[in-house]
């Protein structure tokens, strides 16, 4: 089938065996897959050669495996459904306390050595999966998985009524994120670099600046630090007020200095936000209350998808299955 796997470090269209179905998995046949290119790059050099790339799908479900109940085998069959990015491997203390998005040994699907969406049928847990409402388009769809990954940021404190909320970055995390937050409290303002993410701000009534206008006051009660470098660490923190919170949703990259003394001084609290079921922000999608125009910026066939996702800048890339 055709495929993008991990070679020699970075994404190649290449021809795959197709998955199989094993225990605790479903088959579906993708029609769109999708990642965030700088993800796919940064995931790339790490991932076991030949992995299948990817991390977000919206597909047909072809089979389900024996051991789903018969209810849920009825209603997976034939349904289009996107996945939960994250696999649990179900095994561990976490998952049998029913925290499974906590598994010990789990993992993001188009990482590591965990199969990812960019082939034409993947196997997926079948406990992952989330039928999509109808009227939902597919390329909506498929941003369940960043929405998924943005709306926990949103929910790890309550928003409502905190003073001066800041969310940091201008990737899709921070985009969505932003969007989730605004329904919440009014007060919050996008920070980053790019003027095209500020544009996109501006559309949604989002107060937005530039990360270089704004003094490190420590006047903001919330910061959201969809970024995860050295940088914006170093910003929140200096926006932060004393006893304010950050809420980290992104990952810092393995070795990244952070000056802590200003979480001891400042008595602030750090919240780490990670995936959430794409289940829970379906309906959010289908009621259009996230405004996903424009967040795909390329849209390609298989076969072209490696020269676009070696393009870091774009925020998002769907690549077409069917
Ligand atoms: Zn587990």
């Amino acid at each position: 089938m055709d495929a993008i796997i991990a070679r020699d470090g970075k994404p190649v269209f290449d021809n795959a065996n197709p998955a199989e179905c094993g225990e605790g998995e479903a088959l579906v046949r993708v029609r769109l897959a999708g990642d965030v290119p700088a993800s796919v790059l940064d995931a790339s050099p790490t991932a076991e050669d030949g992995l299948l790339l990817g991390r977000d799908v919206v597909g047909l479900v072809s089979e389900v495996a024996d051991d789903a109940p018969q209810g849920v085998r009825d209603r997976l069959l034939k349904s289009r459904v996107v996945c939960s990015p994250y696999v649990a491997r179900g095994t561990c203390d976490m998952c049998r306390a029913g925290v499974s998005q906590h598994c010990r040994h789990g993992g993001v699907m188009g990482r590591g050595d965990i199969p990812g969406s960019l082939g034409e049928t993947i196997a997926v847990p079948w406990r992952n999966l989330a039928l999509v409402p109808e009227g939902v388009d597919d390329a909506v769809a498929l941003l369940a998985g960043p929405l998924g990954r943005a709306v926990p940021a949103a929910r790890m404190i309550r928003m409502e009524g905190k003073v001066y909320v800041t969310v940091l970055g201008d990737n899709l995390a921070a985009l969505l994120a932003v969007q989730a937050i605004a329904k919440l409290n009014a007060t919050v303002r996008l920070l980053g670099w790019n003027a095209e993410a500020f544009g996109r701000a501006e559309r949604w009534g989002v107060q937005h600046r530039h990360a270089t206008e704004v003094g490190r006051r420590r006047d903001q009660t919330v910061v959201v630090d969809c970024v995860g470098s050295e940088a914006s660490l170093d910003l929140a923190f200096g926006m932060l007020r004393p006893r304010g919170t950050l809420i980290l949703a992104a990952e810092p990259d393995p070795g990244t200095p952070v000056d802590l003394a200003p979480v001891v001084r400042g008595e602030i609290e750090m919240v780490g936000a990670s995936f959430g079921p794409v289940a829970d922000v379906l309906p959010m999608l289908a009621e259009g209350e996230i405004d996903t125009t424009g967040l795909i910026e390329v849209r390609t066939r298989a076969s072209e998808a490696p020269r676009v996702l070696s393009r870091p800048e774009l925020l998002y890339v769907a690549v077409e299955f069917a």
